[in-house]
């Protein structure tokens, strides 16, 4: 299996080195060369696998060859030992039609933890192998930096930078970054909100020169290796509602919490690979480009709304063009001709049979703030469950786009304990983690920029060289 560019410049690349570019060096983004195809026997086989065995069997279609299974399995153990819950991500049953696909029992309290994690031993793997530097460059809406910083502190041969819009983020999120002491972290709190961090990061790994010279390594879901590790739970998940229904299921729809739009691309690629999808729901807040783009074809950015679920704060969701790449029947000329006009235009728009392709495949649904809130409440009263905010998104989102009878299982993708700002708002007092409420009593450490890209670039030089 090789990957090549959603813009049809690069191509045949190695797993690692599709994982070290990040970024295409086109300016595309990576995707694997051929969907896997999986035969029905296989998921069969699957069913009874543990969360770590299936992450073995599936990163075997994808990873060339490159890696021999006992260093893959050590980095599989090492990655997901750091996880409270055994399952690493259970499923709990709410009722006949709705699970809920629990994310968040990793180190951060987010679901960025289980590519994150694995992502950390894989940097730290290729370092050593290749004897290279790493500098790890990522923009954050407040999960993705604590996350990955989790993952390579402390760890040789490695730095990482993180750009995150200041006073944007939720308190936790930002004590999770901040208190973390090594050297190797630089926390840059930005000036602007987080797309103005993700342009900023993806100028620079568009600039070859300064991302050669400044070994450049990619954390955000621009990198295929991170979308990867995201599709296992798709899996998983379904082989546990299989279980609970005695292994008679049909199709199951899948509700995603989405801002950029990283992980619902995970179900899409679970789904293409063979595993029995219904709709993929995707669930925005009030930062809804990509609703508005299933509902109409449009893909436009709106103003930029603060809302209660800052990690989904995003209008433009960069995996957004590995979607596009797939619903144009892999036209890399049409999408770097698409992407361009994104870029002068700020709008795009697909044909008509284009879109009853995308209308084929997702639901959306945009919520709102009082929507959140009240999806929140009413889950306590009713399931005596405590959803946090970008939860409740993909809950209140099943509520509009599954039909009776139908399965859904509903992304659970952040610990409540995390965005305390919003629980309170409903009047429910919640008990901390032990973890996080010793993040209160830490100094904090970080650097705050305006937002220019030439002061990024300053701090960025200064850190790498030191
Ligand atoms: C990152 C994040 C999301 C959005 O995921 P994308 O892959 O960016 O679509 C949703 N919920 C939480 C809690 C997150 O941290």
């Amino acid at each position: 299996m090789k990957y090549k560019s959603t813009r049809g410049k690069v191509s045949n690349i190695g797993f690692i080195d599709a994982f070290m570019m990040g970024l295409a060096d086109d300016g595309g983004l990576l995707v694997p060369d051929t969907i896997p195809q999986l035969p029905e026997e296989t998921l069969k086989a699957w069913q009874e696998l543990s969360y770590q065995e299936l992450v073995m069997e599936i990163f075997s279609y994808f990873t060339n060859g490159e890696i021999p299974e006992e260093e893959l399995r050590a980095m599989v153990q090492a990655s997901y030992s750091t996880f409270r819950d055994p399952e690493v991500t259970p499923v709990r049953r709410i009722n006949d039609e709705l699970y809920l696909l629990e994310l968040f029992h990793g180190p951060t309290f987010a679901f960025k933890d289980i590519a994150l994690q694995f992502i950390g031993q894989f940097y730290s793997y290729v370092a050593e192998k290749r004897g290279v530097k790493i500098h790890i460059l990522g923009a954050t809406s407040g999960d993705t930096g604590a996350s990955a910083i989790q993952g390579v502190r402390g760890k040789d041969g490695i730095k990482i930078c993180i750009l995150f819009p200041t006073g944007k983020v939720s308190k936790v999120q930002e004590l999770q970054m901040t208190t973390v002491q090594d050297d190797n972290v630089l926390n840059l709190s930005v000036d602007g909100n987080f797309d103005d961090c993700q342009r900023m990061i993806k100028e620079l790994f568009a600039d070859l020169d300064f991302k050669s010279a400044n070994h450049l390594a990619a954390i955000n879901s621009i990198n295929f290796v991170r979308i990867l590790a995201q599709t296992v739970y798709y899996f998983y998940a379904y082989f546990q509602v299989a279980k609970a229904n005695g292994g008679k299921i049909g199709k199951v729809n899948f509700s995603v919490p989405t801002g950029n739009f990283g992980d619902i691309f995970a179900g899409y690629l679970a789904k293409r690979m063979g595993l029995p999808v219904g709709k993929l729901i995707l669930a925005t807040n009030e930062n809804n480009i990509l609703e508005r783009f299933i509902q109409e074809g449009v893909y436009m950015p709106g103003d930029f709304r603060i809302t209660y679920s800052p990690s989904m704060d995003i209008q433009v969701a960069s995996n957004f063009e590995r979607y596009l790449y797939y619903v144009l029947d892999e036209d890399a000329a049409l999408v770097e001709r698409l992407m361009a006009q994104f870029k002068s235009e700020g709008e795009i728009s697909i044909s008509e049979e284009a879109l009853r392709k995308v209308q084929a495949e997702f639901a959306a649904h945009g919520v709102d703030g009082q929507e959140c809130l009240d999806t929140i409440s009413d889950f306590q009263t009713k399931y005596g469950y405590l959803l946090d905010p970008h939860t409740a998104c993909g809950v209140a989102a099943v509520q509009q786009c599954a039909d009776e009878g139908e399965v859904t299982v509903s992304l659970a993708t952040a610990h409540p304990a995390k965005f305390d700002e919003a629980i309170r708002l409903c009047g429910i007092e919640q008990s901390f983690p032990a973890e996080i409420t010793a993040l209160f009593d830490k100094p904090q450490r970080q650097v705050h920029v305006e937002g220019k890209l030439e002061d990024v670039v300053r701090e960025l030089e200064k850190f790498y060289n030191a």
